[in-house]
């Protein structure tokens, strides 16, 4: 998702661009992988001393509500990232090594279901780790 779609989204359900939305969505624009709130609050931080953990985390659910950001819960943190295929149902692929994620267009539920024929499913997660090519060259 490009910053241009991210605040199309944000403009049809009104949310204001503030200054701190417009830094957190650049650096997700920047970074290709997940991130913490942590490092959002640090690269924040160059600009704007004291900004809390509240203010980044309620920006960084809004986001991942409106499927701006995904989300995923990697060694019991929060992590988040810009949505990488907007509109298309997919999984990750996650680098171990430097967070850097691959989409995955197939989904394995369709095998899976088979299995389950009398129960109602009402989500699944599906995640790859590993190291991605770069970091196994290293
Ligand atoms: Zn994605
Ligand atoms: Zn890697
Ligand atoms: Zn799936």
């Amino acid at each position: 998702m490009t910053l241009d779609e991210a605040w199309r989204i944000l403009q049809e359900k009104q949310f204001k661009r503030t200054k701190n939305r417009d830094t957190i969505l650049q650096f997700f624009s920047e970074n290709d992988r997940y991130l913490t709130a942590l490092e959002v609050k640090n690269f924040m931080e160059e600009d704007n001393p004291g900004i809390s953990f509240d203010t980044i985390y309620r920006n960084l659910s809004t986001f991942s509500d409106l499927g701006i950001l995904e989300e995923t819960d990697l060694n019991g943190d929060r992590h988040f990232r810009m949505q990488c295929d907007p509109g298309v149902h997919h999984h990750h692929f996650i680098c171990t090594a430097c967070g850097k994620t691959r989409s995955i267009s197939h989904c394995p539920m369709e095998m899976i279901t088979v299995n389950l024929p009398d129960y109602e499913v009402e989500g699944h997660k599906f995640e790859i780790y590993g190291k991605c090519p770069l970091c196994v060259a290293k």
